[in-house]
């Protein structure tokens, strides 16, 4: 028998299963009414309204519905809810500027926004033809007295979402996942890491993100309850781990290093000990990070690695029966490896040394880009731009990066975007944006800047001149001024010349 693998399956399941359970603690300080309390029967049961009301609109299935929130129960729910009903969710970075926005909402042809209120003075600009802020606005939306349209074909191989990634061209590419892709990452992923009916999951994850790396839909499936966080913060971190009992985190080194920051200042026991375990990626973490995560707070450190065009999972390094005995520093040594392939997946290195993968969870293709598409999967396999070796063991260390990508605080910053618009002052002749290493962002958005001859320009007047036209952590921290970028005989910039200097310390060059 063939069934086809839908994220329906997940919502369905908790609402089957743990339908009496609080199933999603919303956020209690936002701009909208909090959701407060919800059990897996109320979010089903909301969902369905929420598809029932876009009925009425009009908007059916297959339309995509672009969500720009910070983390939000009802961004949650959008997330379970609209491709159940066979429509696309485009969960957009709430960081972009309105342009960034705009474009990504354009490109996916969505005929519908649902915008954060915090950021709707900010986003008025963004048009669709239907536009609500996910508030009052999105509550008046559902309705609850009638039931919603079933999908009419069920399709695994139907788009579930469309994730909107920096990759290497200065626009951002629409990543686009099949619910199979979503299904077998959250199967496998909920497998690796156990997840199951006791986990407490609290969203440190931008949702937006990778859909939150599919852990809204493994968590639903298997019963754990999902407290959502709006904002990122150590201490606030900490805070929700005491009060809602947390075991299970997820997010980039630099989430990390602001709760070790925070556990240094807490009064008492640091919550957690023994029990939450977490699970990072998005940039390599310094073992140094590993180390104090497992001794000064005590809990357990995961690794995987994995893009947005991966749903992501690839690869897992999970602390294993063999590890008990080591020493932490050689503990630490062997989970910063990034990991050993999932379930299903499988990986090697081109001669070039650029990490190739095959696997269910690789996406179907970048949405209206064939090229790009057919560039990303030639051959077969997924070239990731990643740099690395497989050690004896099946271990993947990622080393450098093939791809001119910048990866800060856990979130992609395409180098050649943010060389656009410091070149679009007209002072600047040439420019080479490069990541510095970074002991809180893992990498620092830099600006490499040559003066066009008789002008004169600051680095902060550069920086004003990025400011609303690119999201903020995109805008170079640090500009330098040089008379000249090391260019090949072509005329072609050398990165990797310019990044040397920088990165001469370092034992990795990512
Ligand atoms: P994104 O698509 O925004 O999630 O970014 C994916 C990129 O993050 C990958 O191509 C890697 O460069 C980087 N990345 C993700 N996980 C890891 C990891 N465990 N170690 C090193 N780099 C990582």
């Amino acid at each position: 028998m063939r069934v086809p693998l839908t994220t329906r399956d997940f919502l369905d399941r908790a609402e089957l299963v743990y339908g009496d359970r609080i199933g999603v603690v919303d956020e209690p300080n936002q701009p909208a009414p909090s959701l407060g309390e919800l059990t897996y029967r109320e979010v089903a049961r909301r969902g369905r309204a929420l598809q029932a009301g876009l009925d009425e609109l009009g908007v059916g299935e297959g339309e995509r519905i672009a969500v720009v929130s910070h983390n939000a129960g009802r961004l949650l729910e959008c997330l379970l809810a609209l491709p159940s009903s066979g429509r696309v969710v485009v969960p957009v970075n709430f960081r972009l500027s309105t342009e960034e926005v705009e474009y990504i909402v354009g490109h996916s042809g969505a005929r519908m926004v649902l915008v954060d209120p915090e950021l709707e003075p900010a986003l008025k600009r963004v048009e669709a033809e239907h536009r609500f802020t996910t508030g009052e606005e999105y509550e008046q939306l559902l309705r609850f007295d009638t039931e919603p349209v079933p999908w009419s074909e069920p399709d695994e191989d139907a788009t579930a979402t469309i994730n909107y990634t920096s990759g290497t061209t200065a626009r951002p590419k629409g990543v686009q996942m099949t619910h199979r892709n979503e299904w077998v990452n959250a199967v496998v992923f909920g497998m690796h890491m156990q997840i199951g009916d006791r986990d407490v999951y609290l969203h440190t994850l931008p949702m937006f993100h990778c859909n939150g790396w599919g852990l809204p839909y493994a968590t639903a499936g298997l019963g754990a309850r999902q407290v959502v966080l709006r904002k990122v913060d150590g201490a606030e971190i900490l805070r929700r781990v005491e009060q809602h009992g947390v075991t299970v985190m997820a997010g980039a080194p630099a989430v990390w290093n602001a709760v070790l920051d925070a556990a240094a200042e807490w009064d008492g026991e640091v919550p957690g000990r023994d029990r939450v375990r977490i699970i990072v990626a998005g940039a390599p973490p310094p073992s140094k990070t590993i180390a104090r995560v497992e001794e000064e707070l005590g809990w357990e450190f995961n690794q995987i690695y994995g893009l947005t065009e991966t749903a992501p999972l690839l690869t897992v390094n999970r602390p294993r029966a063999e590890y008990d005995e080591l020493d932490p520093q050689e503990r630490a040594r062997r989970l910063s490896r990034a990991g050993v392939a999932a379930l299903g997946t499988r990986l090697r290195t081109s001669d070039s040394g650029e990490v190739l993968a095959r696997g269910n969870t690789v996406l179907a293709g970048y949405w209206q880009n064939p090229d790009a598409s057919a560039e990303a999967l030639e051959g077969g396999w997924f070239h990731t731009g990643d740099g690395g070796t497989i050690d004896d063991g099946g271990y993947l260390t990622i080393s450098d990066r093939k791809k001119d990508v910048i990866i800060t605080g856990g979130e992609n910053v395409s180098s050649i975007e943010v060389e656009d618009v410091v070149f679009s002052h007209p002072a600047v002749a040439e420019v080479a944006v490069i990541g510095v290493p970074d002991d809180r962002w893992g990498e620092m958005v830099t600006a490499l800047v040559v003066v066009a001859e008789g002008r004169q320009v600051t680095a902060e007047e550069i920086v004003a001149h990025c400011r609303g036209r690119i999201a903020g952590y995109k805008i170079p921290k640090r500009v330098e001024f040089r008379d000249e970028l090391a260019r090949t005989a072509t005329g072609k910039i050398q990165k990797f010349k310019l990044r040397e200097s920088f990165w001469a310390d370092a034992d990795r060059e990512i």
